[in-house]
């Protein structure tokens, strides 16, 4: 029979080995018994990793329980045709908070996306005024938001962007609101929260790893306690702890705090069981925020034929190809990456490559008819079909946009609430998950009096 692993011997363990190597911060040994730590963080994405690595430097103990093989959730690496590609988040914004920091403290090279992306409307790229008219569109849509959710109440986004001025609506404004709503957010501007959307205020990614996004993230976690396979199933409040149970295991993890860190919708589904229930305020909020889909198509064009530069983004005009966001040359390689949102996503995630092929070659064909852009096999993410995840960012519906704020509650106490669906204004990022990692972790440290209150 396995032995169960128990979060102290982890700790104990990892504490030699990084103190022998004098690397990092290691986590305090658990003060109550073997499998009592102070802090369990459940889900080891980018907000489980930031809250570990706070916790860790605060010397309390802890145990980051990760219910797949692998860390970084959203932010994945995978390889496809021998390189090395990221199917999550393939870059963040270096202002909003401190991945960038955190990055280089760990030896990790980062390198700067190029700012903005390529405009093309019928298998052409647009000229210089129709950039300015698209920015304005984008600023116009920005602002008929903001006006119809003033005073705080909310609507559908697309009922804010089509009401304010239907007689003169810009060129661009489908343009715009596919890239606001199914490839920004993974659903249609229809289907979104006018307030939600007009508070998301993250500037663009600016920055990405050269090893991939996926693979700083993991690089992040690395020296941490971190228990991987271990899905938790139920959480239970008992007094001065809360018992945490993983599939499998009889005994369960005690900890006086919890930093839940895994994405909306798992939790939504139920997929985590809690006694006594999530209090209804908060699952209804959860229900307020329903996923939305994004995926990606990664494919080879030796010799750039769409004659891009590394890394560059490219945007195509609304009505003139299938909606796709593309980011050309990762890194200055042959490889090139796709994103589709909502339908699209969707079924790229039932069907995997079958669907994918063909809808990469409608887009390469309408976007660039001209260029010899030849493709016969695709990779592709499948992040609404993963039992894990279940899509790729929470989006509030019409008039659900002020549920956002709940997750700033504490849950039963001491459940923190940390993921990209957290944050008021940063949601959907990475670097938003990474913030709301960090600040559940801080909250979870006054509870044991560290820190300021
Ligand atoms: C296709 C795509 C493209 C994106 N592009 C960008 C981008 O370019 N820039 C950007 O800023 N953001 C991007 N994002 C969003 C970004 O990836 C996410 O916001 C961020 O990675 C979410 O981090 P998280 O820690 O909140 O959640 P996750 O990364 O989803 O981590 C949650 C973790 O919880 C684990 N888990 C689930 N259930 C359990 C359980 N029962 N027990 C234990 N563990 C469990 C999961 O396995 C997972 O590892 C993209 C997302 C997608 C899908």
């Amino acid at each position: 029979m396995t032995r169960p692993r128990l979060p102290g011997t982890l700790n104990r363990r990892h504490f030699l080995a990084a103190a022998s190597a004098a690397l990092l911060p290691a986590p305090a040994l658990a003060q109550s018994g073997p499998s009592d730590v102070d802090v369990v963080i459940i889900g080891g994405g980018a907000a489980g990793i930031a809250a570990a690595r706070r916790i860790a430097e605060a010397k309390r103990s802890y145990v980051l329980l990760e219910a797949s093989a692998k860390l970084g959730g959203r932010a994945r690496t995978d390889d496809a045709f021998g390189l090395r590609v990221d199917l999550g988040a393939g870059g963040f914004a270096r202002s909003e908070g401190t991945i960038a920091t955190s990055a280089q403290g760990a030896g990790q090279s980062l390198i700067a996306l190029p700012s903005g992306r390529r405009l093309f409307a019928h298998g052409r790229e647009v000229r210089e005024g129709a950039y300015d008219a698209f920015t304005a569109a984008l600023g116009t849509a920005r602002r008929d938001m903001l006006a119809a959710v003033d005073g705080g109440k909310d609507v559908a986004a697309a009922l804010a962007v089509t009401n304010a001025a239907p007689a003169a609506a810009s060129p661009w404004a489908a343009t715009v609101a596919q890239f606001l709503g199914p490839l920004g957010c993974g659903r249609r501007l229809a289907t979104l929260s006018a307030l939600d959307l007009a508070r998301r205020d993250a500037p663009p990614d600016d920055t990405t790893s050269p090893a991939g996004i996926g693979t700083l993230m993991e690089g992040l976690g690395a020296w941490l306690n971190v228990q991987k396979d271990a899905p938790v199933t139920l959480v239970t409040h008992g007094g001065r702890f809360h018992a945490v149970t993983l599939r499998g295991q009889r005994t369960p993890i005690r900890a006086r705090a919890i930093v839940l860190a895994v994405p909306a919708p798992v939790l939504a589904a139920g997929a985590i069981r809690f006694n006594p229930g999530l209090p209804p305020r908060l699952v209804a909020a959860l229900r307020g925020i329903p996923a939305g889909h994004l995926e990606q198509v990664a494919f080879l064009l030796p010799g750039n034929p769409l004659a891009l530069q590394p890394n560059e983004a490219v945007l195509t005009a609304a009505g003139s190809a299938p909606p796709a966001l593309l980011r050309g040359r990762i890194n200055g390689s042959d490889l090139h990456v796709l994103t589709f949102g909502d339908a699209p996503a969707r079924t790229i995630a039932e069907q995997g490559e079958v669907a994918a092929l063909p809808l990469t070659r409608d887009w390469l064909r309408a976007s660039f008819p001209t260029a010899e852009a030849v493709i016969s096999e695709v990779v592709v993410s499948r992040w609404g079909q993963d039992p894990l995840i279940r899509g790729a960012l929470s989006a509030a519906l019409p008039g659900q946009g002020a549920q956002r704020r709940v997750f700033a509650d504490t849950v039963q106490n001491r459940i923190f609430l940390a993921g990209e669906y957290v944050p008021v204004s940063g949601w959907g990022t990475l670097a938003g998950a990474w913030a709301s990692g960090e600040a559940a972790a801080t909250r979870a440290l006054r509870l044991f009096g560290d820190g300021p209150a």
